[in-house]
């Protein structure tokens, strides 16, 4: 009888019968992939980060929740290790493992919209474009991340920034509901009314309390005419550059999001070619105010210098959201990481500077989001998250292309992470974790004096720990 290998909850290695596996296909809409499926495993077992080459043992493609149901039971009876993937963007690949079954939403993403009462329920596979997509239709928009390839489930599930945070607080803070396969295989709905400690819980505490099947959020009225910022200065500027921005973005309508992003000029037709390649600073922003202010608003940032060049224009929100997209093409190599910072004294901005003149790929960026606002507003345990008097998110984004040069480009970033500690609260964005390496400490710092209250949520919903392929929670 022909088999397979899986990895069971306690990374042991077994073989199990490919009947057993048909027997659960049998029962599902969607489609479930082994390692000598054709082609179709490979692509299935693919995420965005090309330094990710993990080799599931089973993916099951689900179609909605009753396929989750089903791919939730088989692995806690069969006692396979689980992990879920919604967009596959986690730059530590947590999506996918070596050996276990990866419960993949990627064929869940419709996304409804309610116009009137200005609320969108997205299936857990969805993309933050199919979510914009829907919603722009209506001017409306939930505050989510700025790439609109990136998933919402992960996005979501550990907090969410992006250009209306400021103005309307964090992804998790317009989370209205959730449904959710637990792993008893029951679909819980989860809100302020049902639930709501599992509600509280899903509001950053990541994937450890079930397979998400659809978010439902709350809708702001938003453009669709907006305005872009991204005037670009020399290198040379990065220091007065980041003084003024820390001093213009303390004062800044809430309606302007803005991070410092050292980087170098884009090859984008806009731009002549004899610049192309410049290290540079760029506030890049987007102003969702009234319109008719927003070139005043951007005026500042504009005019802080004399820019090399210039791309602030007014736009359609929906395009701004997509502005991004073509510079974090699948497959690319990248290392990611964060950390959060109350203040911006002068010597970490001298740190600052000196770091973006030494990076080592051209494509790298090293940014500075201002987080005050509307998500600074809420209080510490209203959720789990737990960075929320911070100023500053220090992102440091490590891309190249060439495989030759990843250890080089990691010993730079872990280098960089570690001489910028000393002026952070020593805190990082979970969705930005590197390879999530230290995960104990890198956990218990995101959520500080909520972890205890989210350790108790877990033992009543997942007393078994059959969803720790993420930043678990341990009982
Ligand atoms: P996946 O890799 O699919 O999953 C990530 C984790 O979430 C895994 O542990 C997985 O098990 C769990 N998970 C996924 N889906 C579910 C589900 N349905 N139910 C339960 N658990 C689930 N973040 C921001 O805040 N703002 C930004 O502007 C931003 N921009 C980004 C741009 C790019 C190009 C990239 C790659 C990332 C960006 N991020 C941003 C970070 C992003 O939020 C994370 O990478 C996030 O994990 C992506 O979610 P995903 O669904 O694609 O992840």
């Amino acid at each position: 009888m022909e088999q397979i290998e899986i990895v069971t909850n306690n990374e042991e290695r077994r073989k199990i019968n490919k009947t057993v596996l048909h027997s659960l296909d049998e029962k599902l809409r969607g489609e479930l992939f082994m390692p000598d499926s054709d082609g179709s495993y490979e692509k299935a077992r693919t995420v965005w980060n090309g330094l990710i080459h993990k080799k599931p043992g089973v993916i099951v493609q689900c179609r909605g929740a009753v396929d989750v149901i089903e791919a939730v039971n088989f692995a806690r009876q069969e006692d396979i290790k689980l992990s879920v993937r919604g967009g596959g963007h986690n730059v530590a690949g947590l999506a996918v493992s070596d050996g276990g079954m990866v419960i993949d939403l990627s064929g869940m993403r419709g996304v409804h919209v309610d116009p009137i009462r200005r609320t969108a329920r997205a299936e857990g596979g969805a993309l933050l474009g199919d979510l914009d997509h829907e919603t722009q239709a209506f001017g409306l928009s939930a505050p989510i991340g700025v790439v609109s390839e990136t998933g919402i489930a992960g996005l979501t599930l550990h907090g969410g920034y992006g250009w209306l945070s400021r103005k309307f607080g964090m992804t998790i803070d317009n989370l209205l509901s959730a449904d959710v396969v637990t792993a008893d295989g029951n679909l819980l709905r989860a809100s302020a009314d049902e639930n709501p400690d599992l509600f509280w819980a899903l509001k950053g505490g990541g994937g450890n309390f079930g397979v998400v099947t659809s978010f439902e959020y709350r809708l702001h009225p938003v453009g669709p005419d907006v305005w872009f910022s991204a005037p670009m200065y020399p290198l040379e500027k990065a220091d007065e550059a980041m003084r003024f921005f820390r001093d213009y973005m303390s004062s800044a309508p809430e309606e302007l999001g803005c991070i410092a992003v050292f980087w170098s000029v884009p090859p984008v037709p806009e731009i002549p070619a004899n610049l192309h390649g410049i290290p540079v600073v760029i506030f890049l922003g987007c102003y969702t105010g009234p319109f008719e202010e927003g070139e005043k608003v951007l005026k500042p940032l504009r005019e802080f210098d004399t820019p090399i060049a210039d791309l602030s224009a007014p736009m359609k929100f929906k395009e701004v959201q997509k502005a991004l997209d073509a510079d974090y093409p699948d497959g690319r190599l990248y290392y990611w990481k964060s950390l959060y910072m109350t203040e911006l004294t002068d010597d970490a901005i001298r740190a600052v500077a000196s770091i973006a003149a030494e990076r080592p790929s051209p494509i790298t960026s090293v940014d500075l989001w201002y987080l005050k606002g509307a998500a600074s507003r809420v209080g510490i345990e209203e959720t789990p998250f737990a960075s929320r008097d911070a100023t500053y998110l220090f992102a440091l984004e490590s891309n190249w292309d060439d495989p030759a040069e990843s250890e080089k480009n990691i010993a730079w970033s872990r280098k960089v992470f570690n001489d910028m500690k000393q002026f952070s609260t020593g805190s990082s964005y979970l969705n930005f974790p590197g390879f999530a390496e230290d995960r104990e400490t890198l956990v218990k710092s995101a959520y500080g004096r909520n972890y205890e209250r989210l350790r108790q949520i877990k033992a009543k919903y997942d007393p078994g720990n059959l969803f720790h392929g993420n930043f678990n929670i341990k009982l």
